[in-house]
């Protein structure tokens, strides 16, 4: 078998597909339903996935064609941003959470006008300190947005919600609902096999994005879901743990404690940062992740993190916001 498909439990084969960013593979998961194929995230769109996609499906006999079912954790591009070439060439049945297929729809959209230009997110930027007129619109954007590379199903042939049960061949598939790292992430949990493909939201090394953009709504909490969903997944039962970047391991429940621990640690930090002087999202995120010159969508992407952490803290009763003129800053209580 080559390098670049495993079998990690009989059946359950992984396969790495190469993304032109960091981290620069993600794990796709294909199941041997037995007399049906089903593929757990897609790759990106991009001529060289779907030749690696195509390749580990030969290494074991198998075509793109033959796939039956297609199921997604989250919108991301590197989850879902090859379904819709997927689903045209072998018809697939395509499973997403409502809430993500939303968001590929308006990611698409998103595509053709960057977030400073959307009238409704200047305010949101100044708002929270991020001196947006400083920047090129086009800095603030991916390079892949508006490109082939997303080619995601708006339309699925099902969403997908918390308990389901998605039976294919002699596979159960349950769903459950992870938000945070996205709203509608799903973690895709095989209880008979013990095996748990957890996408973005249980990670062996990192850390997935957990932000709080213009688009929000008003009372969102993405942070606190976030570590709701970390408990939540810590009821289940399971020996092996496919993550979407990083090696397979095996204590999901370690792992989940590891990554609140790690958010709890940033979040005192921060509020560190804003006991004695209320500060906004933009000055706590420069202070924390800033330093070195970075491109500047990395520095929106913190400054929301910030954000996130902030809001936490607020809706927790640790912080509260204050408003000075047309800017929140946030003080510890
Ligand atoms: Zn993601």
């Amino acid at each position: 078998m080559g390098s670049k498909i495993v079998e990690v439990h009989p059946g359950i084969y992984e396969i790495f597909l190469p993304l032109p960013m960091r981290p620069t593979i993600i794990n796709v998961y294909l199941i041997d339903c037995h007399g049906a194929w089903a593929l757990v995230d897609t790759g990106m769109n991009s001529p060289e996935s779907i030749a690696t996609l195509e390749d580990a499906f030969a290494q074991i006999g198998l075509k793109i064609e033959q796939l039956n079912t297609l199921i997604a954790t989250h919108h991301h591009i590197d989850h879902f941003g090859a379904s819709g070439e997927l689903r045209r060439r072998s018809g697939a049945a395509t499973h997403i959470h409502q809430l993500e297929a939303a968001r590929a729809a308006r990611m698409l959209f998103f595509g053709r006008t960057s977030s400073a230009e959307r009238p409704e997110s200047r305010p949101f930027f100044l708002k929270h300190g991020f001196p947006i007129d400083e920047h090129s619109s086009d800095g603030m954007r991916p390079a892949w947005m508006g490109t082939q590379m997303y080619f995601p199903v708006t339309e699925p042939d099902h969403y997908i919600a918390d308990g389901d049960i998605i039976e294919v061949g002699d596979r159960k598939f349950e769903v459950i609902w992870t938000p945070g790292h996205s709203p509608g992430h799903n973690v895709i949990y095989l209880r008979k096999e013990k095996v748990m493909i957890v996408g973005d939201h249980l990670l062996p090394k990192i850390t997935p994005h957990v932000g709080i953009y213009p688009d929000a709504d008003a009372d969102s909490n993405p942070l606190g879901d976030f570590i709701d969903s970390q408990r939540k997944v810590q009821r289940f039962d399971a020996e092996l743990i496919l993550p979407a970047h990083g090696g397979v391991y095996q204590d999901h429940r370690h792992r989940a404690n590891q990554i609140i621990e790690h958010h709890r640690y940033r979040e005192a930090e921060m509020l560190d940062l804003v006991r004695n002087k209320p500060q906004t999202a933009f000055e706590v995120a420069q202070q924390i992740f800033g330093g070195e010159e970075r491109p500047i969508f990395h520095v929106m992407a913190a400054t929301f993190e910030t954000l996130a952490h902030l809001e936490y803290a607020r809706i927790e009763g640790r912080a509260r916001k204050l408003e000075r003129g047309d800017r929140v800053l946030f003080q510890a209580l």
